[in-house]
């Protein structure tokens, strides 16, 4: 029992010595050096092999500063950009998710970097961005919330895509916050390619594609959504707007970037 735990008996536990402790240091510090000749560390978005500061997400320097942009000024609820003080999406619908938070908007190497996450080969990049999207949120949001959901897509989607950005990023962000991740919506059919739609199509493509998980009562529940792009908002104000109805009392969104090409085409 560990709370009458005796020193003095004969199988009694020994302090490990000060010598076989750095012993074992030196020994693991050895088997990193070796692993790292063997395989060395490489950036996830360019490729190159044991670059400098490369951090513990696994980008380099210059990968990171390419992909997070420069910040700007956006709307709380969608993350859009402003214009003069006015968000040109907002104005036109609300949506039912309460905040947005995105790491940077869908341009450049970031867009480059949310596209490739879509293919399962590049899993480990998707992880990586969750882990930076996951440091990202805990530096700015101090907002504590109860659970971590992915926007999900269809299992037919899933299967020949061979891979979930939105899973691995949610994944990341529930260990970086230490917030539980479940899958707490799925996908009742199959929508058509978002990408391939107007505005308007898109939000009529969504309607009722979700459904919320019958296991876990979100009454009352902080919720944290997960998504890679948002781009009108109109599947994540869908999924918002399900668990909404199944009871939450407030759903923010989170996402790699933040799509603006839709905004003026409502
Ligand atoms: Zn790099
Ligand atoms: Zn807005």
């Amino acid at each position: 029992m560990q709370g009458s735990f005796d020193k003095t008996e004969p199988s009694a536990w020994r302090p490990i010595p000060a010598r076989a402790k750095s012993l074992g240091r030196l020994l693991s510090a050895g088997a990193r050096a070796v692993l790292d000749v063997v395989f060395p560390p490489v950036c996830l978005f360019c490729g190159e092999f044991d670059p400098p500061a490369l951090d513990l997400a696994g980008f380099c320097a210059s990968c990171r500063a390419a992909l997070f942009g420069e910040p700007w000024s956006s709307c709380p609820r969608c993350a859009a950009p402003l214009v003069s003080n006015r968000c040109g999406s907002c104005v036109q619908r609300r949506y039912a998710f309460d905040r947005t938070f995105a790491m940077g908007l869908y341009e450049g190497e970031l867009r480059d970097a949310v596209i490739r996450c879509k293919q399962a080969r590049f899993e480990p990049l998707a992880l990586g961005l969750g882990r930076l999207l996951g440091g990202w949120l805990r530096e700015r949001v101090a907002e504590q919330y109860d659970l971590v959901i992915p926007v999900p897509s269809h299992w037919m989607r899933r299967w020949t895509r061979g891979t979930h950005s939105a899973g691995l990023l949610a994944e990341r962000v529930s260990c970086c916050l230490g917030v539980p991740q479940i899958t707490g919506l799925r996908a009742v059919r199959r929508s058509r390619k978002q990408g391939t739609l107007s505005a308007p199509q898109r939000f009529a493509n969504v309607r009722g594609v979700f459904r919320p998980s019958k296991r876990y009562d979100f009454h009352h529940a902080k919720l944290l959504l997960i998504d890679d792009v948002m781009t009108t908002g109109a599947t994540l104000g869908e999924a918002a707007r399900v668990l909404k109805r199944a009871g939450a009392a407030e759903v923010c969104a989170a996402v790699i970037a933040r799509g603006t090409g839709m905004a003026r085409s409502f």
